[in-house]
């Protein structure tokens, strides 16, 4: 019998993930690595915990550091990605910040720090990163979105600007790069538990009214993120582009 080709298999591709040192980015190298991908690990702390687990799947992985809070690193991680592994085929723009204050008193700096690491880095790391894919004729870059790129939310009003803005810049390189063969994806998460959800988990209040319009009835675990991830990076998503998926419990139907 021949072997059936599984359109989810990642072996021999090479995949830099942002954020890869704690929650969905951690969680989403290890779906990538166990898949069979390379991974990269991009971010501002050490990677020793996500290298150990990703190591435990067999994937070859290789760490760089940099502070995504200006795009002046972006050029040097693609370069640094294919001089290691020979090339660069998956872009997961996790990295993000959030600031919580009334929008009647926000303050210019946290505006411009949520802006910088959630909209503009993503998006001239994923130019950086297409140079390189248009030349192969083929990529996949998968934004993480949020809630916030569909509703208003509440007291983070540079928050809800940047991922609103992520999801209008994926379509945005969908129509630009789907014909380039690069798919430009998002996946938009519900309510996670992970460092970015801390305040709203220990306000009794809060964390109450969050679990009670979740139909799931539960919060995410950043593994539940891993499955689509992996999905948006494989062969199995050729003919999606520019897609927002919700991985949310069912918050955004209820
Ligand atoms: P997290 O634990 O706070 O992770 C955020 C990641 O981004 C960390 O690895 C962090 O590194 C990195 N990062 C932040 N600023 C950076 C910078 N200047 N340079 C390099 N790396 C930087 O939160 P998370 O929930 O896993 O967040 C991952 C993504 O999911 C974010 O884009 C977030 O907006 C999105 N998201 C989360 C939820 C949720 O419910 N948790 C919901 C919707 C969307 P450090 O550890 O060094 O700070």
């Amino acid at each position: 019998m021949s072997a059936v080709h599984n359109p989810f298999d990642l072996e021999g591709r090479i995949a830099v993930v942002t954020g890869a040192n704690t929650g969905i980015g951690q969680a989403i190298a290890l779906s990538l690595g166990r898949a069979g991908a390379a991974i990269v690990a991009v971010g501002r702390s050490p990677m020793d915990e996500t290298q150990a687990l990703v190591k435990e799947t067999g994937a070859r992985f290789h760490a760089i550091r940099a502070d995504l809070g200006s795009i002046e690193p972006v050029k040097a991680i693609v370069a640094e990605t294919v001089s290691i592994f020979g090339g660069l085929d998956i872009l997961v723009n996790n990295a993000g910040i959030i600031r919580r204050a009334d929008a009647i008193d926000f303050g210019e700096e946290d505006w411009d720090a949520v802006l910088g690491v959630n909209l503009k880095t993503a998006f001239f790391l994923s130019q950086a990163a297409a140079r390189h894919m248009i030349g192969m004729g083929r990529g996949k870059i998968v934004n993480i979105a949020s809630l916030l790129s569909f509703q208003g939310g509440i007291r983070v009003p540079s928050y809800t600007a940047s991922k609103s803005g992520l999801a209008g810049v994926t379509r945005l390189l969908a129509c630009e790069w789907a014909g380039k063969g690069i798919n430009v994806n998002a996946i938009a998460p519900g309510y996670f538990v992970t460092n970015n959800t801390q305040a709203l988990r220990a306000d009794p209040d809060r964390n109450a009214a969050i679990l009670a319009r979740i139909p799931a009835g539960r919060w995410g675990d950043p593994a539940d993120i891993g499955g689509t991830a992996v999905f948006l990076a494989s062969t199995a998503s050729d003919y999606v582009h520019g897609a927002v998926i919700p991985v949310d419990g069912g918050w955004l139907v209820r």
